[in-house]
């Protein structure tokens, strides 16, 4: 089934920020929302939008999340419903068991240029996860897991400029691009995830 019908950069444009979508090509000026930062079907004046209610507000919120992860509703409901039995912040909780996806695990360390590049290199199953093939994206990652490209799939053109360059990912990471092997050194928190996301409004909404 396809995850959306709508373009990378449209998506983009109707949540009116950038969700890096596309790889490299996100923090180039061919990006679409640095050069046509419109709302798709809106005319005029491309930098006005327009107000939300509080509802839409959330609604926008939510959709902002589901589309920069790659995650359709059904799903991301369910993050929230077993968010809600965790200690601590429901909001906070939904978002750190999102990040733990596998397919997230593998753009963070760099070895897709995308979440949606990722999803597909674990749905090829060019990836393990300590030694063993994983093909589901979903696939929740645990402390001290090692996640590598499968040995005779890291010849693969795909992961060409991969071998020997510098990546930089967030701390709770490790990836050797020598061996193209890496590690889950400590689960991610709260502040390891885009400050930027208001996941209470969310939790608003779910609430309703
Ligand atoms: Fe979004 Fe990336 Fe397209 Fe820019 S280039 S609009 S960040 S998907």
């Amino acid at each position: 089934m396809a995850r959306t019908i709508e373009p990378d950069c449209r998506q983009c444009r109707r949540e009116g920020c950038k969700l890096f979508l596309k790889g490299e090509r996100c923090t180039t000026k061919k990006c679409a929302m640095e050069r046509r930062p419109v709302i798709p079907g809106q005319h005029g004046n491309s930098k006005r939008r327009v107000a939300f209610s509080e509802y839409g507000t959330q609604l926008r919120e939510k959709q902002k999340v589901k589309r920069t992860y790659g995650i359709l509703e059904k799903q991301f409901r369910e993050y929230y419903e077993k968010a809600k039995n965790k200690e601590g912040a429901t909001g906070a909780q939904m978002l750190i068991a999102i990040e733990q996806r596998l397919d997230n695990v593998v753009y963070r360390m760099g070895i897709g240029r995308s979440r949606k590049q990722a999803r597909q290199i674990v749905n090829h199953g060019l990836i393990t996860v300590n030694g063993k093939r994983v093909d589901i994206p979903s696939y929740s990652i645990k402390v001290g897991d090692v996640v590598a490209i499968k040995e005779n799939k890291q010849d693969n053109e795909m992961f060409k400029d991969l071998k020997g360059s510098k990546i930089v990912m967030p701390k709770w990471l490790e990836f050797d691009t020598n061996t193209l092997s890496g590690k889950i050194l400590a689960l991610p928190t709260r502040e390891d995830i885009d400050a930027d996301i208001k996941e209470q409004l969310i939790v608003e909404l779910y609430s309703r």
